[in-house]
């Protein structure tokens, strides 16, 4: 057995393991040779079971030794991740306060750290090596290698000085939509590899399926690793060694590609920046994008953070000169920014509400009015279908009635476990595929967004029996099935989280819109980005105000950028295209500016609202989230967090402590939940995060979960 340097002791070693605990667990080394390096995988013996975990190097403090269990097993001769991948994940844990070895797991494919007994014993004896399963993207032919507009040639030129230089170079590309960025990064990413080093593209979730990963495929045809959510697991496990053994220089992938154990990077691309999608929503949560500044700044590479519409922080970061500002203002090709217009609904009901006085007593004088659809949009979507274009509906609600209600008693039907209103489905194939035929027997199911537990949609009142059970709202599924009624004879794709279950059902639908074999596509943000219609001519926003009556500081921001990408999907060829939004707060800047297409006005009074109340990215936000299946026991938990949080701010002025408070959603999937918001400057802010984060397990039951979401992005 090998000793401890200069002492008599064995020696120790520190491991980490997937596991929720602070720093690593202490092993004995039972072997002849030395320690393998950081990052090597161990078969580790916890409790009755065996786990794998990762070697962090020998442990400098001697513990009873006596104590202590024995490696089992070194997984593997190589460390299994690249060291400068590990010291990333290990700033990405300790930025976020999430434990590393949870962090480890996470970032990995699944099944290469394991702390069960099925996944290790499958890790052991099947390996993690390779899958055979490959998988292959369809290339979106885009063969024709076009001249670049005087703007593309400009921003790339810079891009490739900062990437022949190979130092840490951040920069913002502000490049309206239709600007032709893609472009740019595949030629920035061709320089990039000719200069001998490797290129990370990010891109949305969603847009995913859609046309970036098709134009890369088809440019770069070797070489190239995609990873998103629609990968199998033996994919996924595939294309992570295909990256760590050298084989693929380019990997562009969704939110989690910012892990890949790729070597030698060079440059760093996230595209469509601005895009929620990338913070992760559960457990390790992270946001890819400002992790990409972090990756590209340990690698010497050069990050570009492009976007039609860039984060109010990135925007702030460009002009404070942390990064460098690249500019597109004008559209490649012939395209041209489609007309805006507002139509404003409050006149409609004001006239609605005389309209119904006249009519009173003449019974169902206005039952067959569709309530999303003002009378010039109806006009507009009927010239548009004549002249043999497309039109595309974007509402950021799915289902067919928001929610359900007894006219009888009032009663609003609700989760049994969320303290959310159930949202109606009724014909929806998604859904009801899961629905017990025998027990659901009434037109669709009640769905709880949150939860999402399905109800059966009763005709009677749960509550007093009563039969006048009525729902109200209006969601894509209703949108969809009134376009038919309305315009008989079209084509409706509807897309959304209950129509798309699968990658390959969205790329369907995408690709026949894209050829013109469906009239009109109506969904959810999911069609907002990153595509490219050239028959699209008419955008129609149908209630963007709902996302602004929400309690986030950043309400106004996420408005703007959804209808300037869902309007910026118009006009994207020779087709003039035209944008109509509904809305009840014309008024609002967020409307006013996106009709005006003037990103930097409506950033200028953004700002200004920011630095009036102090919000990012004059000041650092961290919630502390606590849930529990017992109020009581989250609530008290909760109380004693602040009390630890006010007793290290003491009396200082840079620091805010709001809360705790109920959660706006106070109930979800039956645990009840408090919030705890700290706001300030970095480094008190951090501190304060520490301390509640080291206080946590010793003042905390484990029946109450505590989270800590370091600048979230998630309110409710
Ligand atoms: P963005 O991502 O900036 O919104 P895209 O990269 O999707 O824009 O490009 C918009 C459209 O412009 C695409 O159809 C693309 O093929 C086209 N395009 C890009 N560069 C050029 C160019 N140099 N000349 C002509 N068309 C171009
Ligand atoms: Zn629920």
């Amino acid at each position: 057995m090998v000793k401890a340097a200069g002492t008599d002791h064995p020696l120790l070693v520190n491991c980490i393991v997937p596991l929720h605990m602070q720093g690593p667990l202490t092993y004995r080394w039972p072997f002849d040779t030395t320690l393998p390096e950081r990052g090597t995988r161990l078969l580790l013996p916890l409790g009755h079971r065996r786990i794998v975990g990762i070697c962090w190097g020998p442990a400098r403090e001697f513990l009873d030794e006596s104590r202590l269990k024995d490696v089992l097993k070194v997984m593997e001769e190589q460390p299994l991740i690249p060291g400068g991948l590990l010291n990333f994940i290990e700033w990405a844990a300790s930025y976020y306060y999430y434990p590393l070895g949870p962090a480890l797991s996470e970032a990995l494919p699944a099944g290469f750290l394991s702390a069960t007994r099925k996944a290790t014993e499958q890790a052991t004896d099947r390996g993690i090596g390779p899958g055979r399963s490959r998988f292959d993207v369809k290339a979106w032919s885009h063969g024709t290698v076009r001249k670049l507009t005087a703007e593309q040639e400009n921003v790339l030129s810079e891009i490739a000085k900062a990437v022949t230089a190979g130092v840490f170079s951040p920069y913002l590309l502000f490049g309206i939509t239709g600007s032709g960025k893609t472009e740019v990064y595949m030629r920035a990413v061709e320089h990039c590899l000719a200069s001998g080093r490797n290129a990370l593209v990010l891109v949305p979730e969603i847009s995913m399926t859609g046309q970036i990963a098709g134009w890369f495929a088809g440019r770069f045809a070797q070489g190239l690793s995609l990873l998103h959510s629609g990968l199998t697991r033996e994919q996924r496990r595939d294309q992570w060694w295909k990256i760590r053994s050298g084989e693929s220089r380019i990997v562009v992938g969704a939110r989690s590609a910012i892990f890949a154990p790729l070597q030698n990077i060079g440059l760093v691309i996230i595209d469509e920046e601005h895009d929620p999608s990338y913070k992760q929503a559960d457990k390790f949560k992270y946001n890819a994008r400002d992790l990409a500044v972090m990756r590209g700044r340990m690698e010497g590479a050069t990050v570009v953070l492009g976007s039609g519409t860039p984060s109010v922080t990135s925007y702030f970061n460009a002009l404070s000169g942390k990064y460098c500002l690249l500019e597109m203002k004008e559209r490649a090709g012939d395209a041209r920014l489609p007309s805006v217009e507002i139509v404003d609904r409050r006149v409609r009901s004001r006239k609605k509400r005389r309209d119904v006085k006249k009519d009173a007593g003449r019974s169902g004088a206005r039952s067959d009015e569709t309530p999303w659809l003002s009378s010039r949009l109806r006009h507009a979507i009927s010239s548009t279908l004549e002249a043999g274009h497309q039109v595309l509906l974007f509402l950021n609600r799915r289902g067919f009635a928001t929610y359900v209600f007894c006219q009888e008693c009032g009663h609003v039907f609700k989760c049994r476990s969320c303290d959310v209103v159930l949202a109606w489905h009724r014909g929806n194939k998604a859904l009801l595929r899961n629905v017990d035929t025998e027990k659901f027997k009434g037109p669709g199911v009640l769905c709880c967004h949150y939860c999402g537990q399905l109800y059966p949609a009763l005709p009677a009142c749960d509550k007093c029996s009563g039969q006048a059970v009525r729902a109200s709202g209006f969601g894509t599924e209703k949108v969809a099935n009134d376009f038919l009624q309305e315009f008989p004879g079209t084509t409706v794709a509807r897309i959304d989280r209950d129509t798309v279950g699968h990658r390959k059902k969205m790329e369907r639908i995408l690709h026949s819109f894209r050829k013109g074999e469906i009239d009109c596509l109506i969904g959810t943000q999911m069609i907002t980005k990153g595509h490219d219609f050239p028959n699209l001519a008419l955008v129609g926003v149908i209630a963007p105000d709902m996302g602004l009556n929400v309690p986030e500081y950043c309400a106004a921001e996420r408005t703007f950028q959804l209808m300037a990408q869902v309007a910026g999907r118009a006009g994207r060829s020779a087709v003039k295209g035209r944008v109509i939004i509904q809305t009840y707060m014309p008024d609002h800047y967020a409307m006013e500016c996106a009709t005006a297409h003037d990103y930097r006005r409506f950033y200028e009074i953004e700002i200004a609202k920011r630095e009036a109340l102090g919000y990012p990215p004059f000041s650092r936000l961290v919630n502390v989230r606590l849930s529990a299946a017992k109020k009581a026991a989250a609530e008290e938990a909760a109380l004693k967090l602040a009390d630890v949080a006010e007793k290290a701010a003491g009396n200082r002025k840079d620091i805010i402590i709001l809360g705790p408070v109920q959660s706006p959603l106070a109930r979800i999937s039956s645990r009840y939940r408090y919030q705890l918001m700290i706001k300030g400057a970095m480094k008190p802010v951090r501190r304060l995060c520490s301390e509640i984060d080291r206080r946590v397990g010793s003042l905390v039951p484990s029946n109450v979960r505590v989270e800590i979401d370091v600048d979230p992005l998630n309110f409710m």
